[in-house]
């Protein structure tokens, strides 16, 4: 049994509702659907989320309602029109759209999350009225219905474990259920959405609380590019990926799926496939616990810009007892969050987002290590980017650096600094952000396309 979600470019026109029907109809296993709210039609076009911050924004400033208002209700009828579906469901949409601003203001910091809900609940309303009409038995269900239990945090919901008993029950079910994504409803019975892309989330939830064999999310490409396609000239897609693989490259910059969607789906054991809407035939990326057979020692290579280096060196510092402490409490004191720590002998490097630090914070964090930590030299480096190779095979393989360091020697990019894990899921390099892109391309070609290098 399978839990599929689709993302917003699969939603976002009549024409993609239909592809979607034709996939969920292809399989009987395919009994969970969960959507995102449409998204954009072209590059030019709007995401409904985001005109609902619009109208959310001049409810609030207290602006003429009518444009947003009317933008939203045209997406949802241009669908509803096309697929020549009941009166009944645009006039229900309608109505609630409206309805959105008569919502209390004062007190109410559950407001901005409902707005943004209505694009999901909306969107699961009409899908599952298009199913039923055209041959597949259907039924919306809200999340509360469905026993999405969230914390009390808006914009930043998480799941409750208590339900996942609740949500199991929806195995009962005759019909596919359409199920909105992005929202769970907290103990007082108040709307409060994941974080943004957060629909993913909910697919990953109802996956593990039904137990699905299987969480399929389909969006608009053939699955994980090994390598970013705006960098590297049509990468390959990848076959399959671990967890531990693909949380290292979603950490350092893949974002085909949110982060937080791979944790229910990872604790209940389920694999999940990313699928293209647009090429259902392709197998798409298959992300599992372990590797299913033989693989190449690097499955990926990603990185990531705005990364800053505190770099600090000391005479003796490896026989000093306590100075890590010490560093590391100046940052903890200034709540500053830090990423990885490369040593030398006598030296050390902290690095960390550009965005943990102002400059006054700069100026504090040397002003400090002069003085705690006792540094004889301290300095902070800007415009870094970090490069992750990926791969749980590495482990087992001699030479993975090598091949890495010599291509990017070869194509003169200067490595910083390098780190690995003692897990050897990855190997990491900060460059010069300059740098990055020609880093990313000179170990694409290292690693993947061996024999046309030169
Ligand atoms: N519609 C929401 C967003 O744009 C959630 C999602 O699509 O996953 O962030």
């Amino acid at each position: 049994m399978k839990v599929v979600k689709f993302g917003g470019s699969s939603l976002a026109s009549a024409t993609q509702l239909q592809k979607v029907l034709n996939i969920v109809k292809s399989d009987k296993e395919r009994r969970f659907v969960v959507v995102s709210a449409p998204g954009k039609r072209d590059g030019s076009d709007m995401k409904v989320t985001d005109a609902l911050i619009r109208y959310y924004r001049d409810y609030l400033a207290g602006n003429d309602l009518a444009p947003h208002q009317q933008w939203i209700i045209q997406r949802y009828s241009d669908i509803v029109t096309e697929l020549g579906l009941k009166a009944s469901v645009l006039e229900r949409i309608s109505k609630n759209i409206l309805s959105l601003a008569s919502l209390p203001i004062d007190d109410n910091e559950f407001l901005y999350d409902s707005f943004l809900a209505a694009g999901e609940d909306n969107n699961a309303r009409l899908i599952a009225a298009f199913f039923s009409q055209n041959g597949l038995p259907a039924r919306y269900i809200h999340p509360k219905e469905a026993g999405l239990l969230v914390s009390s945090e808006p914009g930043n919901a998480r799941i409750l474990p208590s339900s996942y008993d609740k949500i199991e029950e929806l195995n009962n079910s005759e019909e596919v259920l359409v199920i909105p994504g992005f929202f769970g409803v907290t103990r007082d019975g108040q709307i409060c959405t994941f974080s943004r892309g957060g629909s993913d989330i909910t697919g990953s939830i109802i996956a593990a609380g039904v137990k699905a064999d299987i969480y399929e999310n389909f969006t608009d490409v053939d699955g994980i590019f090994a390598a970013h396609p705006g960098i590297v000239h049509k990468p390959h897609s990848i076959s399959e990926l671990t967890y531990r693989e693909m949380r290292e490259l979603a950490y350092a910059g893949f974002t085909v799926l949110h982060d937080e969607a791979l944790l229910p789906a990872y604790r209940g054991k389920i694999p999940l496939v990313i699928k293209n809407t647009n090429n259902p035939d392709h197998p798409g990326t298959r992300i599992v616990h372990q590797h299913s057979s033989e693989h190449l020692p690097v499955v990926g290579i990603a990185g990531d810009a705005g990364f800053v280096s505190i770099n600090m060196s000391k005479y003796l510092m490896n026989r000093e007892i306590g100075f890590g402490r010490k560093v590391l409490q100046i940052l903890e004191e200034l709540n500053i969050g830090w990423e990885h720590m490369p040593t030398g002998i006598d030296d050390l490097s902290i690095i960390l987002r550009e965005r943990e630090l102002t400059p006054i914070k700069e100026e504090e964090i040397l002003r400090q290590l002069l003085q705690k930590a006792e540094v004889d030299h301290a300095e902070i480096e800007h415009d870094l980017s970090i490069i992750m190779i990926v791969g749980e095979k590495m482990k087992s393989r001699i030479g993975v650096t090598a091949t890495a360091t010599k291509a990017l020697s070869e194509n003169k990019i200067n490595i910083q600094m390098m780190s690995q894990g003692s897990s050897e899921v990855s190997i990491m390099f900060v460059v010069n952000k300059e740098q990055e892109k020609a880093a990313i391309r000179a170990l694409y070609r290292a690693f993947f396309e061996p024999k046309t290098e030169k």
